[in-house]
Formats: structure tokens, C-alpha cells, sequence
């Protein structure tokens, strides 16, 4: 755990969040300001900075974080219609959280390409 990265914290349970699903390795949770009528974001509890930052060693981590996501999207019922996956990658991106996650948004129609 990074003791300033609110996400480690949210890992801990340390900060009140609505957490959708969790095992060993992952936890998901809404996210704080919702974007879309589904909005979760997926994070290993491994503290990773972000995208720049993984490794050939996070690869099983990860694929098994994208097999969650599936999972977790079915449940929410937007698997049929569809919904996007988005990790944010440093400033031009608007990275905020320098904890690796992937938001999972759904529920509505979104516009492409993205702002
Ligand atoms: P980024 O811009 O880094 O890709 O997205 C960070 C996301 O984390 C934002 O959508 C923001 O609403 C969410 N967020 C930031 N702090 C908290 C928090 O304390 N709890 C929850 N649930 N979400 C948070
Ligand atoms: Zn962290």
C-alpha cells in the first residue's frame, strides 16, 4: 500500500465506497462522480502508478482484471447494449488518480471520438 494513494486506501477499506466486487487481487467500486448511469472503476489492490508502469509480470493481473470486467458489466446489465472501458494514461489523458484503474461505463450512448 502507498500510504497517499487514495486508492490503496479505498483497497483497505479505508474510505466509504460502494464496492461492486472484490477478491485477492482486485476490487471494483463506483465510482465517486458518475459519468454515465453504470459507473465503476476496476483497480488492482497492487498499488501500479499507472499504464506506463505495468509489466510483463502484471500481465496475468490484468487479463484477469478485463475477465472481471466482463463479469461485473454482465451483472450490471450492460453487456447487451454495450459500455466502455477507459484508462486514463497521464496528463493529456486527465489522469487524477496515479493508481491504475479502468473505469467501466455504461447505460447510455457514448459519442466517439472522445473529448
Ligand atoms: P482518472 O481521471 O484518474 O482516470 O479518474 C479518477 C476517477 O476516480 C474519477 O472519475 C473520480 O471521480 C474517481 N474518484 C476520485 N476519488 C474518489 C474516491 O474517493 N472515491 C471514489 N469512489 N471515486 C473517486
Ligand atoms: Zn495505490
Amino acid at each position: 500500500m502507498k500510504d497517499d494513494c487514495i486508492f490503496c486506501k479505498i483497497a483497505e477499506k479505508l474510505i466509504d465506497t460502494v464496492i461492486v466486487y472484490e477478491d485477492e487481487e482486485c476490487i471494483a467500486f463506483e465510482d465517486l462522480n458518475k459519468q454515465a448511469p453504470v459507473h465503476f472503476l476496476v483497480i488492482p489492490k497492487k498499488h501500479i502508478g499507472s499504464l506506463n508502469v505495468i509489466s510483463v509480470s502484471d500481465s496475468h493481473l490484468i487479463g484477469r482484471i478485463f475477465c472481471k470486467i466482463k463479469e461485473i458489466a454482465a451483472k450490471a446489465g450492460i453487456s447487451e447494449g454495450g459500455y466502455r472501458v477507459v484508462a486514463n494514461c497521464n496528463r493529456d489523458a486527465g489522469q487524477e488518480v496515479f493508481h491504475l484503474h479502468f473505469h467501466v461505463l455504461g447505460g447510455r450512448k457514448f459519442s466517439w471520438p472522445p473529448g
